[in-house]
């Protein structure tokens, strides 16, 4: 299977990294990597500000999405805008949002391994891209893929952990928490700890803008 990006490295200038972002969206928005093509309306790509420093990543498309073309724009995505809001005084055109996998799987079911992997590459080349300094992983499937683990949600969540080195080497931490659509199921615990996490990935965010060239939050260590 062809690669999504080249390996050149990513550009410097702000301009140029916006083009090769376009570019990449262009890509991604023609993609038959996986049978997940076959019954989507369109890709969603992801959506927000394209140089963020704050990065959330979900799961994939919910029937909403697949018809607007954009991640969380059913009740998941009224309730993160409305955590955002209240716990990091944020509106989602601050960060950019994007999903593990781009396209609806049918009848919601869960991404199967294989199509993870066939879109794992346009999530990666997004991340360089947008260099964001937190990425905040919501639920299992984003959380065990980005920390290549087994784990689960419940017992990732309550941490910030390294994620790896942005371009200029600065690090990119990792916040993981409830996917919104848990938290509506589940109720009160899942959403104190969503909003726990919330106020743990901006005051990573903080430390992050304050150390300049290195964020200083211990991997691993709880809040
Ligand atoms: S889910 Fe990802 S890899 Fe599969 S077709 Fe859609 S964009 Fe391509």
């Amino acid at each position: 299977m062809a690669p999504v990006a080249d390996d050149s490295p990513v550009p410097a200038d702000r301009a140029e990294r916006a083009a090769a972002f376009a570019e990449l969206r262009d890509r991604a928005l023609e993609c038959r990597r996986c049978r997940l093509a076959e019954g989507r309306t369109q890709v969603v790509f992801g959506s927000g500000d394209p140089d963020a420093d704050l990065m959330f990543v979900g799961e994939g498309p919910g029937a909403e999405e697949d018809r607007q073309g954009l991640p969380f724009v059913g009740r998941s995505g009224q309730l993160l805008d409305r955590l955002m809001a209240e716990e990091m005084d944020l509106t989602r055109d601050r960060a950019y949002i994007a999903n593990v996998v781009k396209c609806r799987p049918p009848d919601n079911r869960d991404p199967k391994p294989d199509e993870i992997e066939a879109c794992r590459p346009w999530l990666e080349a997004q991340v360089d891209l947008i260099g964001p300094k937190v990425i905040v992983t919501l639920g299992n499937f984003s959380s065990r893929l980005l920390l290549d683990t087994r784990e689960g949600i419940t017992r990732l969540r309550g941490s910030v952990y390294p994620y790896r080195d942005r371009p200029d080497g600065t690090p990119v931490q990792l916040v993981p928490t409830f996917h919104p659509a848990a938290v509506l199921r589940g109720g009160g615990e899942p959403m104190a700890g969503m909003r726990a996490d919330l106020v743990r990935a901006k005051q990573t965010l903080g430390t992050a803008a304050s150390a300049g060239t290195g964020a200083s939050v211990d991997a691993g260590g709880s809040a």
